[in-house]
């Protein structure tokens, strides 16, 4: 849903009007649906904001900053040709495995506190996921080619297909719809594999925050906590994509009758 909100609204706004003539499709379920999808991903986002609000003012006994926290589990690993680099913004970090690059928000990167602890070694906990060629990772990159072209074709695809099929009565709009539908199950199933990527590499954090002795009991229970919210964020997206692919299919293959 992030991507091609204006695409999304002038085909709604076409399907509506062509839903005023063939009342076939049921755009009110549509829009209870995705109303939805977005109260609830709105509702853990901002519980996510609060709760790194929160631990961000608990600091580190050991003073260490987010860099210097994740540098050093990097080399816990003996891992040596991963470099950490800050990137501007807010909860823009991530690991690239392209460059080797743990990419820490300004915030994370310079703050010594558990919210930015948790932060930096998540985002190692990926460096270590791609150092030991960890499946769900290596499957998840194979897909990121794909996934960029298929979620940004599925919609105009299905709505093409729908609006066609109307349109000629032919079912040449029913097939386009259908491989519109299949570009989409793509990106689903890419969301999912996203999830046990994600709480892999905050178990592999914590797990190295408890061993290594790096925070205090209240410190590790804020890391936690911030990493919990975190990964409810992708548990949501992924339930939405479902969710939209599941109404779809049941549009596009119900109209066939
Ligand atoms: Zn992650």
């Amino acid at each position: 849903m992030p991507n091609c909100h204006f695409v999304t609204l002038a085909c709604n706004l076409l399907l509506i009007l062509l839903n005023l003539e063939i009342k076939k499709i049921d755009m009110l379920g549509y829009y209870i649906m995705i109303g939805a999808i977005a109260l609830v991903s709105w509702l853990v986002s901002s519980r996510l904001k609060s709760k790194f609000e929160y631990y961000s003012k608990v600091s580190l006994r050991n003073g260490m900053s987010g860099a210097e926290i994740a540098e050093k589990m990097l080399h816990d690993h003996g891992i040596f040709d991963v470099k950490v680099i800050s990137t501007p913004g807010r909860l823009t970090d991530h690991y690239n495995p392209m460059d080797k690059t743990v990419n820490l928000s300004e915030a994370v990167y310079n703050q010594r506190n558990a919210a930015a602890a948790a932060v930096a070694a998540h985002e190692v906990g990926h460096a270590v996921q791609h150092a030991h060629a960890y499946s769900w990772l290596t499957m998840r990159s194979k897909m990121v080619p794909v996934v960029n072209i298929s979620s940004s074709m599925s919609q105009w695809l299905i709505m093409g297909g729908l609006i066609l099929g109307f349109a000629s009565k032919s079912s040449i709009g029913f097939y386009v719809a259908v491989a519109g539908l299949i570009l989409m199950a793509i990106a689903t199933t890419f969301s999912f594999v996203t999830l046990p990527v994600e709480y892999d590499a905050s178990n592999r954090a914590l797990a190295w925050l408890k061993n290594k002795n790096m925070v205090s009991q209240q410190e590790y229970a804020g890391a936690e906590d911030s990493l919990k919210w975190a990964a409810r964020t992708y548990v949501v997206a992924a339930l939405g994509a479902l969710a939209s692919l599941l109404y779809w299919a049941f549009q596009i293959l119900g109209s066939r009758e």
